[in-house]
């Protein structure tokens, strides 16, 4: 595996590939590598001739500069996990090589798709610097396919949206979210968490499945289901930002679920902000979740 600094060097890295037609598959991340982000590049190397994995905290989606400057960054143990998973080129370029000086372009996607949840609690500047970002890491890779974690569900839904109203010739995949063994979505910001508060943040997950089971008894009524989801977070004094039963496509509240529903939150653990959701599927007698 190769690690690139350079957009030109990548694009001419990628040159021969392509002559020879083979497929791209492309894993934009921001490092601190994980076994969730390992899940999408083992996918990607199954389904593509050659991985390219990206290494780039965007500023532009923090809103706030002490969590950007708190980031875990460690481009040497990533690009050992990304070659172990099976990428064959590691991008990471420079702030400066992304955002050159005189930048001032927005890829923007408006409505309720970036207003609701992370939009609504981030601020409309955190998807715009998401979509901006991963519009240009597009453009440089110019991937067959990009890979993306359902654990940012909302995320995956407006790169979706922008893919297909800009008409990037780019397949979008949505791979499951990794979990510890306890349940915890894993994430680059749980090494923020100290050991009593790792302990708390099982209260998320232990939400979504309180949730999941209720449904399983029957429960169909949004609130219910809420409520249910509630109990772990309560019991660990985990005061949720938001706790929203979305339809999964619009993000549009509903009332019951009746259909496949994204449950989705985002808590703080002590300092650490955490997000999760689970898909929760009504099939008599059982709820399934992915
Ligand atoms: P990040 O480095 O956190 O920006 O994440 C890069 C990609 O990895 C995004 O598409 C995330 O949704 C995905 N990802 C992060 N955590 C997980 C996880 N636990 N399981 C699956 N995918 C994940």
């Amino acid at each position: 595996m190769r690690t690139i600094h350079s957009i030109g060097e990548l694009r001419a890295a990628l040159r021969p590939a392509r002559r020879h037609g083979s497929t791209v598959g492309f894993v934009p991340t921001m490092g601190a590598l994980h076994d969730g982000h390992r899940a999408l590049i083992e996918q990607a190397d199954d389904e593509s001739d050659v991985v390219v994995v990206s290494v780039f905290v965007n500023p532009t989606q923090f809103g706030d500069a002490s969590d950007l400057q708190a980031y875990p960054r460690d481009l040497a143990a990533d690009a050992a996990a990304a070659a172990q998973a099976g990428a064959h080129l590691l991008f990471a370029p420079a702030v400066q090589d992304i955002y050159p000086d005189g930048f001032a372009s927005t890829i923007r996607v408006d409505g309720p798709l970036t207003e609701t949840l992370e939009g609504a609690h981030r601020g409309r500047s955190h998807f715009d610097g998401v979509t901006t970002v991963v519009g240009k890491l597009l453009n440089i890779v110019q991937p067959d396919a990009a890979y993306f974690g359902q654990k940012d569900a909302q995320q995956a839904l407006v790169v979706r949206r922008m893919v297909r109203d800009l008409d990037l010739p780019v397949r979008i995949a949505v791979c499951p979210t990794v979990r510890a063994a306890d349940g915890l979505a894993l994430s680059s910001r749980n090494v923020h968490l100290s050991p009593a508060d790792r302990e708390r943040a099982v209260a998320l997950s232990a939400g979504l499945r309180a949730a999941a089971d209720a449904l399983a008894a029957g429960e169909r009524d949004a609130g219910a289901l809420l409520a249910a989801a509630g109990g772990p977070l309560a019991a660990a004094a985990v005061t949720p930002e938001y706790l929203a039963l979305v339809d999964p496509d619009t993000l549009t509240p509903v009332d019951s679920v009746t259909g496949e529903t994204l449950l989705a939150l985002a808590a703080c653990v002590g300092d650490t902000r955490l997000i999760d959701n689970i898909v929760l599927i009504p099939i008599p007698d059982a709820a399934a979740t992915r």
